[in-house]
């Protein structure tokens, strides 16, 4: 008998200790060398940069850092109504937003932990005599598996093509540079743009069009998006597109939530109006204001044919992203040299960059 009761509970921890495969602590970069699905590893890396990104900041200088408001400000309801799209954007003026909302600062981190892992076990439900389980909230690993229409991580396999993108601006201190450098070595990239810094920077987007480059989403001012109500996210996204819109002529299909994070009500409401995520399965970590060195060590240690690249061209006062800037030129060069052309992601993607 008590051998019987020993057999069942090793038996059962067994089956306990295998049964929670997306709750595993963050992999380093060097995960990319395993033999992990993309799928789950790239989430993981998504939600790596939810846990350890700080907030985005105005990147204009410590003055205009002193007149923002305290992180407690709820930001984004202060959230203006999206403005009516001008019949002609290249005529019309920019509709003028609350020209205080900045980014929000929010010194304090989320904390790391992956969704699954947040809930330590299934609550139960009774229901006429049966036991049910309540569904469970999906995560960002298991959206991309869900939604492979919608959600994106990465392009084809099969075509030794890479993009790079840049989240978090336009600013004035890191994004020109961005520019000189991707100019000087003739490649197109894709920018996911805060509405916030393109209401204020708003000749370094018509820049960044005019030099071939594609623009994308990254909401209006940086915020959580799976925290927001469902207006504060509609209205994040849809206030941006109509500042975008106004600027360079189209509304950008593609989208980039801030830390890489979406709930599955908001990827819906994102399939519903034709849009689509994109992610990214090489993340640079150049928002540790990394050298030239190490953000090119991050980038070739993980791209592979097919790979989205995550890099930013602005961020907060205390981030310098002088090694992003000074890693394009070399980056470029290697990947050159070792087959891979460079491409927007609409082109990696084979989609519009329109909605
Ligand atoms: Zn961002």
């Amino acid at each position: 008998m008590t051998k019987r009761l020993w057999s069942f509970s090793i038996v059962c921890l067994l089956v306990t200790s295998c049964g929670t495969p997306l709750t595993k602590p963050f992999q380093n970069q060097s995960s990319t060398q395993h033999s992990t699905p993309d799928v789950t590893q790239t989430s993981l890396e998504a939600i790596r940069d939810f846990t350890e990104s700080p907030l985005i900041t105005d990147a204009s200088g410590s003055k205009q850092l002193s007149m923002l408001p305290p992180a407690s400000t709820p930001s984004a309801s202060a959230l203006p109504t999206a403005p009516t799209r001008a019949p002609n954007p290249t005529l019309a003026p920019r509709p003028t937003l609350t020209p205080s909302l900045k980014p929000k600062i929010n010194p304090k981190r989320p904390v790391a932990q992956p969704e699954v892992s947040k809930r330590p076990s299934l609550p139960v439900q009774k229901n006429q005599g049966q036991v049910r389980i309540s569904q469970k909230k999906l995560t960002l690993s298991q959206l991309v598996v869900k939604y492979p229409d919608t959600f994106k991580l990465r392009g084809s396999s099969q075509e030794k093509k890479v993009a790079l993108t840049f989240d978090d601006g336009p600013d004035t201190r890191f994004t020109p540079k961005v520019l000189d450098a991707l100019k000087a070595n003739q490649v197109k990239a894709t920018f996911f743009v805060l509405g916030a810094m393109a209401n204020s920077h708003p000749d370094v987007i018509k820049r960044i069009v005019n030099e071939g480059h594609v623009i994308g989403n990254h909401s209006y001012s940086h915020e959580n998006l799976p925290k927001l109500s469902v207006d504060k996210f509609q209205n994040q996204i849809e206030s941006t597109e109509n500042i975008l819109h106004n600027l360079i002529g189209y509304a950008p299909r593609l989208i980039r939530p801030p830390y890489g994070a979406i709930n599955e009500e908001q990827v819906k409401w994102i399939a519903d109006h034709h849009y689509l995520i994109v992610n990214w399965n090489v993340d640079s970590l150049d928002w540790k204001s990394l050298n030239s060195d190490q953000v090119l060590h991050n980038i070739m240690q993980q791209t592979k044919p097919g790979s989205i690249i995550l890099q930013h061209s602005g961020g907060a006062d205390s981030q310098d992203l002088s090694g992003t800037v000074q890693a394009i030129g070399p980056l470029i060069t290697k990947l050159k040299a070792a087959g891979y052309t460079f491409v927007t992601v609409p082109e990696l993607l084979h989609v519009t960059k329109s909605k």
